[in-house]
């Protein structure tokens, strides 16, 4: 279980996030799951992927210009319980998947000027260049 907090601290410092040591975090999170009545032991393993999917997080905001606050220090994400937060995955503003405008599958002609989006298939060839 140690292991696993150790690793969600490892994930917070190399993200550019402020961390204080092992021991005093630990004490900290120890500290919080009492006050809030929380199993330490059913916190610890969900800590990692929260920190990673909150990085993912901004680095899409990033990515589409929006502010994303810097990270603060480990012991402030802790004590805010950041990990019950959930982030949108970046699956949600993905770009629309191409999609073959006759049979509907993902593998089109990479071509700019094929508009609709068409695949390879010849039946779907053929469809085209009925439009
Ligand atoms: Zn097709």
């Amino acid at each position: 279980m140690n292991n696993l907090f150790e690793q969600a601290r490892v994930a917070w410092r190399v993200n550019g996030g402020i961390v204080n040591g092992h021991d005093p975090e630990y004490k900290n999170l120890v500290k919080v799951c009492k006050a809030e009545k929380l199993d330490i032991d059913l916190v610890i393993p969900l800590l990692l992927s929260a920190v990673e999917s909150y990085f993912a997080y901004c680095r899409h905001r990033k990515t589409d210009g929006v502010f994303c606050e810097p990270p603060s220090s480990f012991t402030v994400y802790i004590n805010n319980q950041r990990w019950m937060r959930e982030y949108p995955t970046s699956q949600t503003n993905k770009p629309k998947q191409r999609k073959c405008f006759h049979c509907g599958n993902t593998d089109v002609v990479n071509k700019a000027d094929f508009k609709p989006w068409r695949c390879w298939r010849s039946e779907c060839k053929t469809e085209y260049e009925k439009l």
